[in-house]
This record gives structure tokens, sequence and C-alpha cells, in this order.
């Protein structure tokens, strides 16, 4: 089956100098697997040798493509960010440039400065014909509901694009949830947490209410954000009705519901989770014209995820939506 694929990563040789850096500034391990990295270099550098090949291989017909972690989210400097986002947009733009058919892409944007990323959102957009933005995360412990990114908000509802919330590490402040288990951290467990409550926070904000246009993407299955919305939406509901843990401080300000956000304003790819059970709850939950198939590549490998997509308990036109209408009608492609 016909797919498009949307947590897709690509990388340059400055972007990774930047991960050095921030890694190292973050206190994070360094990765034991030098063989790996040197593989994941050479995979996320690449767009010809090993990326459609590998596409062919599944039946990708399109990669939305977008960097991968920090990206010039780690950057402290804004004017050094404004000057990389922009460099970066420039050589993913050249690359898709010779593959159009096969390519798009998510912009990189300096959220250091609101107005500069709201600026590089609309010209990424109208320039060079890239689907949206892909952000990982916090910028400098800054999340994206703050008022200086309204503006980009803004933009990206205007210009009728998506946002991709893309897991990064939380600030280390965070982080004493996992102490003596750092075995919890990144993928397995803190990322997720981290990437949800980032969502919940762009919610409470107010966004979807100011641009209720707005579309955030979250990857694997919602962060499991699905799992918990009816818990979280009885609890909203009490709280609404004053319940006895309720005080003015938490009095709620939004026009509408936790699940009638994820529902008009939240889309979820299948990126790097493969259970059953996630999607069938994803797709209960959140209806099925808002999952969207995704890899995560090249952090995760293609045939699983493809295995897991073309084996599920879906109906041909189920499927064909979460493969490919799903995201070629969000994504305009
Ligand atoms: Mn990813």
């Amino acid at each position: 089956m016909k797919k498009i694929t949307l947590e897709e990563h690509f990388s340059t040789f400055e972007l990774s100098q930047i991960r050095n850096e921030w890694v190292a500034r973050m206190g994070m391990p360094l990765p034991v697997n030098s063989d790996r990295g040197m593989q994941l270099g050479r995979l996320l550098g690449d767009f010809e040798n090993y990326r459609l090949p590998e596409m062919d291989k599944y039946d990708i017909e399109i990669q939305v493509v977008g960097t991968s972690s920090p990206s010039v989210q780690g950057i402290i400097s804004t004017a050094d960010a404004v000057a990389m986002a922009r460099e970066v947009n420039d050589i993913l733009a050249d690359n898709i440039n010779k593959h159009p058919d096969r390519f798009a892409g998510f912009a990189t944007l300096p959220m250091q400065d609101g107005e500069a990323a709201a600026k590089e959102l609309e010209r990424c957009v109208k320039e060079y014909n890239f689907r949206g933005a892909l952000i990982h995360g916090h910028t400098n412990y800054e999340y994206l509901d703050a008022r200086k990114n309204w503006v980009m908000w803004e933009a990206a509802e205007a210009l009728d694009v998506p946002i991709y919330l893309h897991p990064t590490e939380s600030d280390p402040t965070q982080l004493k949830l996992y102490e003596g288990y750092p075995e919890l951290l990144g993928a397995v467990w803190s990322w997720g947490v981290e990437t949800a409550g980032h969502a919940l926070r762009i919610m409470c904000s107010g966004i979807f209410d100011q641009f209720p246009k707005t579309q955030l993407i979250l990857g694997h299955l919602g962060e499991n954000i699905p799992y918990g919305l009816w818990r979280m939406q009885n609890q909203w509901e009490q709280s609404l009705r004053g319940s006895s843990m309720h005080t003015e401080a938490s009095r709620i300000r939004l026009k509408k519901t936790p699940t009638e956000y994820m529902r008009e304003n939240v889309m979820l790819t299948t990126s790097g989770n493969y259970s059953p059970e996630a999607l069938r709850c994803a797709i209960d939950v959140m209806g099925i014209d808002r999952i969207m198939f995704s890899v995560d590549y090249p952090f995760e490998e293609t045939a699983p995820a493809v295995e897991f997509i073309e084996s599920a308990a879906l109906t041909d036109e189920e499927r064909e939506k979460i493969c490919y209408s799903n995201a070629k009608k969000l994504l305009k492609l």
C-alpha cells in the first residue's frame, strides 16, 4: 500500500556538532555504540543513496523530512539560531528540489525568537512549499506556549500548515523523578512524558482557542495521551462543576474540553509505536481521520513499521487513510 511518512529526520554536519555540544551541556550520557552512531550519521545526511531505495522498497511515495533533535533548539544564541535555521532550510529545500515528487519538508524554526520563527515559517512555506514545521520540544527550557511564540502559531494558522512537536530531553531540573534509574530516560519513557506535558501546556494556554484551525502533530501514537484522555476529561468536567479539588487558581478558562481539542486540533502518527492495542485506542479516541503512518527514519527501522500497519486489524479504507490520504489531505500533497 502506498504511503506517506512524516516523522523522518535528516541532519547536517553543523547540526551534528550542535548536538554534540548540547549532549555535553545537558549532562546526557554519550552513546556507547559508535558503529550505530556512524551509521545514523550516514543515513541522516543522505537523501539519494539509502533513503530513496528504502522508500521504494516499502512503497513510501513521499517522506516529509525534518531535522533530528535537538536541531536549532539546541543553540543558545538567538542570532546563531536564526542564521542556522535559514541555512538548514535552504539545504533541505535543495535536496527536495532534486526529487520534488518524493520529498516534502518541515521547516526548522528558531524558537529563540518567536517573531523570527514566524517569518522563517512563512518564508519556507511560500518560497519552498514546505508543509509545516517540526520543532524539538522546548528551546533553552522555554516551551511553545510562551506568549512570545504566539506569533508563530498565528502564522501557522494563517498559512494553514501543521506544527509537529517532536520529543527532546527534559529540562535537567525535571529529571529528579528518574534519579537512579537512567534506563527510563529517552525513548523508553521520559521523552513521552516530556512531550505529552508540552502538548498539554499548549492546549491549556488557549492557543487552540485563539487560533482554532491550528493542527498540532504528535508522534508515537500520541505520547500516551489517548490512553489517559478519558480520565483527564472526567476530572476536567468535575473541575468545571466545581469539585472539592477545585481552586480559583485551577479554574478552567478554555472554551472547549481536552477531548474536543484532541479531536479538532491534534493529529497523531504511528512513529516508533507498533502496538495494535495502542493503535486501536488512538483510533477510538481520536477518530480514524487523525491517525497517520510514520517511521521515524533512520532511528527506527522501516520494515517493522510497515509490517505493523500492513497487518493491523483495519479495513482497507481505514488502512488507506492512515497510510496515505490523511497525510495527503493535511499537508495538501
Ligand atoms: Mn523522531
